[in-house]
Order: structure tokens, then C-alpha cells, then sequence
């Protein structure tokens, strides 16, 4: 099955500056901005600027320039909020929902990083579909 890419999307739109956002780092290939429900003290959404719906449809059609760039940016993200045991921090978690099961909303692949507070376990209890 093919990748379908709705560019209407919430990230979409805010690539192309329709709607705003608090941005934390730009770089040539990617887009990091404050989340606007955050779910811990540091909520951070790191998006490639490309078209991609998943991180598996990133892995296997993006480009090596924007596969590096995207990796560099969310490691960036971790050290620049200052949870990066690197950066003298108590850690982070990151995290990538892609598709129903997963509870995806929107489907422009992100990468969600939270931080500033003990995190607890992995994930909660999966419930019935
Ligand atoms: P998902 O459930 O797709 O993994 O996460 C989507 C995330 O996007 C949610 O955490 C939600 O709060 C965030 N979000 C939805 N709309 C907007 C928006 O317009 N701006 C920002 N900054 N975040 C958004």
C-alpha cells in the first residue's frame, strides 16, 4: 500500500505559515514548535518539512540529507530544553504515533518529545480496539 499525504493537514499548514507556532529550532529539512496541549512541562513536536504521513514512510522515502537532518534536529531538540543527560538533564522520552492504532490526529510524521518530569512507564495498558 502507497502513502497518501493530505496536505491539508494541521503541520502542513503550518509549514507553509498558515497557521502559527512557537517555534524551538529550524533547520533545512525539519521544524520543531511547541505542542499547543502539552502533556508534560516540555511537549516539543519535531517534524520533517518533507511530505510524510509516518516514520515508516519517512525511513523508507526520504532522502539521506533529510533522514540526518531529522535525527540531528530531535537530538538537538533534547539538548536544548536541557533534559539531555548530555546537557546535565534528568532525561526525556520521545515518541512517534503513526496510524489508528496508535492514536495517530495528525498525519504529518512527528516526533513528540517530553521532558521535565519523571515520565513514569513506557505506555499505558493497551485497551480494546
Ligand atoms: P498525535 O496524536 O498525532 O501523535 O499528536 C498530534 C499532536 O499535535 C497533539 O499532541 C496535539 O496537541 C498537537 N497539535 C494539534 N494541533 C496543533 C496545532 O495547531 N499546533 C500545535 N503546536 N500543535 C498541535
Amino acid at each position: 500500500m502507497s502513502y497518501a499525504y493530505d496536505d491539508q493537514n494541521i503541520f502542513a499548514k503550518i509549514l507553509r505559515g498558515e497557521i502559527p507556532n512557537k517555534t524551538v529550532l529550524e533547520t533545512e529539512h525539519s521544524l520543531a514548535f511547541h505542542d499547543i496541549a502539552p502533556q508534560a512541562p516540555t511537549h516539543i513536536l519535531v517534524i520533517p518539512k518533507g511530505p510524510y504521513v509516518t516514520y515508516d514512510h519517512f525511513a523508507a522515502e526520504a532522502s539521506a540529507e533529510e533522514i540526518v537532518d531529522f535525527t540531528r534536529a530531535v537530538g538537538e531538540v533534547s539538548k536544548m530544553c536541557g533534559h539531555a543527560q548530555a546537557a546535565g538533564g534528568d532525561g526525556y522520552r520521545i515518541l512517534s504515533n503513526a496510524g489508528p492504532d496508535a492514536h495517530q490526529e495528525v498525519p504529518h510524521l512527528h516526533i513528540h518529545v517530553f521532558g521535565g518530569a519523571f515520565l513514569g512507564r513506557m505506555i499505558k495498558v493497551p485497551e480494546p480496539r
